[in-house]
């Protein structure tokens, strides 16, 4: 999967896969980075430009003038589990039923927020999933 941003290009694949980063707390059962990659396959995607004070770790890419910040993208969706178990996606009830729907009548019981981050000088990119409720 690609995307262009700031006309480079970045791809979504094994190649520059960095890392998956389930929550901690209460980590989403059955769930990889294969996964992820799957929903966001043929949808479009709007990344969005991110500054962090840390660099990446794959490539340690040198400060972005005197900013001290350094330069990725960003892609955000979220994942509706029932006792840790993924059953919808935002993708899905955008189109569908919402999330408080889906709560009221108990098909869902938690809620995630999927952090896609890609580094803008390497294009290595990892996958974050923590607890949020929507
Ligand atoms: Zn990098």
């Amino acid at each position: 999967m690609r995307f262009l941003a700031d006309s480079k290009e970045y791809s979504l694949d094994k190649e520059h896969f960095g890392d998956f980063l389930n929550d901690e707390e209460n980590p989403i059962k059955d769930i990889d980075e294969d996964y992820i990659l799957e929903i966001l396959k043929g949808k479009k995607l709007d990344f969005e430009k991110a500054y962090y004070n840390y660099s990446c770790v794959n490539c340690k890419s040198e400060k972005q003038g005197k900013s001290k910040a350094y330069e990725f993208y960003e892609y955000h969706f979220y994942l509706y589990t029932k006792d840790g178990v993924v059953v919808s996606n935002s993708f899905q009830t955008e189109e569908g039923e919402s999330y408080a729907r889906l709560e009221k009548v108990g098909k869902v019981n938690n809620s995630y927020i999927v952090s896609i981050i890609i580094c803008a000088e390497c294009g290595y990119f990892e996958i974050e999933i923590e607890e949020f409720e929507v």
